[in-house]
């Protein structure tokens, strides 16, 4: 078997040009564009490149971005004063904080200070625990978890009934999409670096969604042949054949998965661009309600 391959990108940019008409509707009637106000803090390269990457999404699609730039040094008042100024700031619709923010900040009480109306990261608690009560709709869904849904429902996958494995238990990640999955009726097994054989839970799995942050953790006898299988993770990995020194891989092996699972993530061009679509989508629904 040949896994069929989800097309992230080709994806994200259909949500991205849904997403241009309705920032340019919600303009003209709001009279100004839907804004989107990032907290940076400190001075790690890679949280740069991720908020440089999404103020360039959001170019894209017409939605207008201020960023909060404080150093490392940053008090924790300020870095939750940021976040009240973006609060109180009409022209601004959504608020994401770019995690992980440094070791001396309380990560909770920056979050839990992002006003619910404007959470388009959908990790404040209220969010979250909305997501996991039956009957509660959250205002917000988180950006990378809601992308695995579309990929999935794009891909014309039913997932009632069926057998799902969720590797990792992070707030932004594994908690979310399990939530997810168990709400749109499969049967959900979460599992995280204390699963006893994660290999022998995973095989049973017609769905697997590795987030993991362990480059090819998941090999090809790791699953059950013609599984749907999501790869959230995203790895550096020495490459001295390429220009950077390093690539990116995936949680999943995917040259191996390709001949076992039935459908198939790439990294890069699966999940990630499908982050950056759902956080936009997500702004431009605040800008609208
Ligand atoms: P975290 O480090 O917060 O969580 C990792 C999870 O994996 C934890 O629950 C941990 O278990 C579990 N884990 C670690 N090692 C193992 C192992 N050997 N076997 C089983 N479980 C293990 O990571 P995130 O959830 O934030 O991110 C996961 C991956 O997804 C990363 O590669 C990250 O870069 C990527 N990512 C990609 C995004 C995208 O847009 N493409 C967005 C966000 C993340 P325990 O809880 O027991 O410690």
């Amino acid at each position: 078997m040949t896994a069929a391959i989800i097309d992230g990108r080709a994806v994200a940019k259909r949500v991205q040009s849904e997403i241009r008409a309705g920032a340019d509707q919600a303009a003209a009637r709001l009279g100004r564009r839907p804004g989107l106000g990032v907290v940076l803090v400190g001075d790690d390269p890679a949280s740069a490149m991720y908020v440089r990457m999404k103020q360039r999404a959001c170019d894209r699609v017409g939605i207008q971005s201020s960023a909060s730039i404080l150093p490392a040094s940053a008090a924790q008042s300020e870095v939750e004063n940021a976040v009240r100024a973006f609060n109180a700031d009409a022209a601004i619709d959504g608020i994401l904080v770019q995690l992980p923010l440094p070791f001396s900040i309380d990560e909770a009480a920056v979050l839990n200070a992002i006003g619910l109306s404007k959470d388009v990261d959908g990790i404040h608690p209220v969010n979250l625990g909305r997501l996991g009560m039956r009957g509660r709709e959250p205002t917000f869904t988180p950006a990378t978890p809601t992308g695995v849904m579309r990929l999935i429902a794009e891909s014309g996958i039913e997932l009632a009934g069926k057998e799902a494995v969720v590797i990792g238990r992070s707030n932004i990640v594994g908690l979310p999409i399990a939530l997810m999955l168990t709400n749109a009726d499969a049967t959900v097994t979460r599992c995280h670096s204390r699963t006893v054989d994660l290999p022998l839970v995973t095989r049973r799995a017609d769905v697997v969604v590795a987030a993991v942050g362990q480059p090819e953790l998941v090999k090809a006898d790791w699953l059950k042949p013609g599984a749907v299988v999501i790869d959230v993770g995203s790895n550096a990995v020495p490459d001295p054949a390429s220009e950077k020194g390093y690539r990116y891989v995936g949680d999943v092996d995917f040259a191996q998965a390709q001949a076992v699972a039935g459908w198939l993530t790439k990294v890069p061009g699966g999940v990630g661009p499908m982050t950056i679509a759902m956080l936009l989508a997500n702004t431009l629904k605040a800008a609208q309600t």
